[in-house]
């Protein structure tokens, strides 16, 4: 018995099957082109162990239609990648493959493997964020997501721009959002050069950690979550989650009490296999509920 994942990104798929234990067994990775392009892959991949696949879970770039009673529940919406708007991905995966299938968003799905297995695990309430790309952000309370008429779009949120920052934000929607001001393209537009190039003792990272600090500010006032992970490209820089915390603390200036900073806001245990982890588990689920 085996459950599938694909973790559907804006750069690139990474599919993989997983046994019982949802220990991965395989794993595979392809470039996000078209959808007649990279499907094709998924469906060939996925069909080497068709026999004994039971269920897959999905964890897609978005924005998503995630309502089960809606006619377009299971499509990629209004994305901004063209050749995947009003894609139907649940229906194409069920086209080939009959059986559960668990869609939600990428950041949804890293959220639910470090609840299960990681940074969340034992918890209630468990928030996720990747800085990456983009910023996007989910949230999980009970074992359940967080969401009403849509998925949460929580890296959009609107920041404060530091006092010594200068730069516009690349955000074609809204400008100086978080993911304006602090996703791998915005660091890179700012200094002119990526973030994995940076060095540590540059002094932009106490900017870039200012807007972190917001996200994880406005997100304990919302939620008041057991713990916050943030993942993502950008996070590889180790020094930046302690700069987070002090300038967290700085901002919620002892308002609330939260637990401790080394405990609450942290990186992902998984690190970069979250997606995966959180897929299968997910269309354990899915398999367990025969969605
Ligand atoms: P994606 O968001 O596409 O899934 P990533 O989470 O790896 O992928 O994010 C890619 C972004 O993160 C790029 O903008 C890249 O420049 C940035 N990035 C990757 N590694 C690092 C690093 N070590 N330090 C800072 N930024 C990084
Ligand atoms: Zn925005």
């Amino acid at each position: 018995m085996l459950y599938g994942s694909i973790e559907a990104g804006g750069t690139k798929f990474v599919c993989a099957v997983g046994n019982e234990a949802l220990e991965i067994v395989e794993r595979v990775s392809f470039p996000t082109t078209v959808p007649e392009e990279t499907m094709a892959l998924v469906i060939e991949f996925f069909n080497k162990h068709k026999e004994e696949l039971v269920a897959i879970g999905v964890g897609s770039f978005g924005p998503i239609d995630i309502h089960q009673d809606s006619e377009t529940y299971g499509y990629i919406t209004s994305t901004p990648k063209l050749a995947w708007q009003n894609y139907d991905f649940v229906g194409t995966l069920k086209e080939s493959f009959n059986i559960p299938v668990a869609w939600t968003t990428d950041v949804n799905a890293a959220a639910y493997g470090e609840y299960v297995f990681g940074n969340g695990k034992g918890l209630s309430s468990v928030v996720y964020y990747t800085i990456g790309t983009g910023v996007g952000g989910g949230a999980l309370q009970e074992g359940r997501f967080i969401e009403g008429f849509s998925h949460p779009e929580m890296g959009h949120m609107l920041v404060v721009p530091h006092p010594d920052d200068t730069f516009e934000g690349s955000c074609p929607f809204h400008g100086n959002c978080l993911e304006g001001m602090a996703a791998g393209p915005a660091v890179e537009k700012r200094n002119g050069r990526k973030g994995q190039d940076i060095p540590e003792d540059d002094p932009f990272w106490e900017i870039e950690a200012y807007y972190i600090a917001q996200c994880a500010y406005n997100t304990t006032l919302m939620l008041s979550p057991d713990v916050i992970i943030f993942g993502g490209g950008v996070m590889k820089q180790r020094h930046m989650v302690e700069k987070v915390h002090q300038a967290f603390a700085k901002l919620l200036n002892g308002y609330v009490r939260t637990p401790d900073l080394d405990k609450y806001i942290v990186t992902p245990a998984l690190e970069d296999n979250a997606g995966t982890l959180g897929c299968l588990a997910l269309a354990r689920n899915a398999e367990l509920h025969g969605h």
